[in-house]
């Protein structure tokens, strides 16, 4: 599923090339995956300017002359394809002024694009409750602290994933932030050190800054907007490398479940 880092760069990528841009058509070959009709989905559509592109966890907004917002979730195989000939997994297509179109794909189907006005947008944030956005300034140590004395007998690396705690952290960087602070992911968070703590929240501000400057990580759909891959594959530490040697002691990595996720680490150098 794409995290805060594909998120991302695909709306910095979205930045240069609709912002500004008029939407002219809008081909829906798969209604269920938007919350109008049809008819009207199109018709409160065309016409409208893209003015800002923005990301909340991991959803994608884009904000539209008239008050109007894309909401788009890409869940677990959605794609943004800009400039594309359409194929068996488009289920919607947008057309611009001046020849330029993107695509919508979605192999297994669970994406949604929301069409909301300012109001129904802030009601649909204020119900999903996020969590602070992590690269933001505003989200410091002491807040990460406060956090997590506020949850109760929970796991690290499944406390991560939850977007009501931090927001746009899924399986594949709550297992390197874990492996980047040496703590074992199934650890409790009450037996968490003063500096295991630092180390986590150190770990969130770089890792997810490094996934972001590679364009993110693809294992399995993810692509961005120009239909190339992420590059961080080869800086996973853990991340699916179960079996294979930890690049930093050599041990072999191992792999249990948690929270139903299949989750790495390093036996020796996270305790
Ligand atoms: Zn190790």
């Amino acid at each position: 599923m794409p995290e805060l880092p594909e998120v991302e760069t695909i709306k910095l990528e979205l930045e240069g090339k609709i912002k500004g841009k008029k939407i002219k058509e809008i081909k829906i070959k798969l209604p269920k995956i938007i919350n109008l009709s049809v008819k009207k989905f199109q018709s409160i559509l065309r016409g409208l300017k893209i003015e800002q592109i923005k990301r909340r966890a991991k959803l994608l907004i884009i904000n539209l002359s008239d008050n109007w917002n894309l909401i788009i979730h890409l869940k677990l195989t959605g794609q943004l394809i800009y400039n594309a000939k359409p194929e068996k997994h488009t289920h919607l297509i947008f057309y611009f002024n001046g020849g330029n179109n993107l695509l919508f794909n979605d192999l297994r189907k669970f994406g949604w694009i929301k069409l909301l006005k300012n109001n129904d947008l802030e009601k649909l944030l204020i119900k999903e409750k996020y969590g602070p956005e992590p690269l933001e300034k505003n989200f410091t140590l002491k807040i990460f602290k406060n956090l997590l004395f506020k949850k109760k007998n929970k796991k690290i690396k499944p406390l991560l994933m939850e977007q009501n705690f931090i927001a746009g952290l899924g399986n594949i960087y709550a297992q390197e932030i874990c492996f980047y602070a040496r703590v074992r992911p199934d650890r409790k968070k009450e037996t968490l050190k003063e500096n295991e703590i630092e180390k986590l929240f150190h770990g969130i501000k770089k890792i997810l800054s490094a996934a972001i400057k590679r364009k993110g990580t693809s294992i399995d759909s993810y692509l961005d907007i120009y239909g190339k891959k992420g590059n961080y594959v080869p800086f996973l530490k853990v991340y699916q490398r179960e079996g294979k040697k930890c690049f930093r002691c050599g041990e072999i990595i191992k792999e249990i479940k948690l929270a139903g996720r299949g989750t790495s680490f390093c036996p020796e150098c996270q305790k």
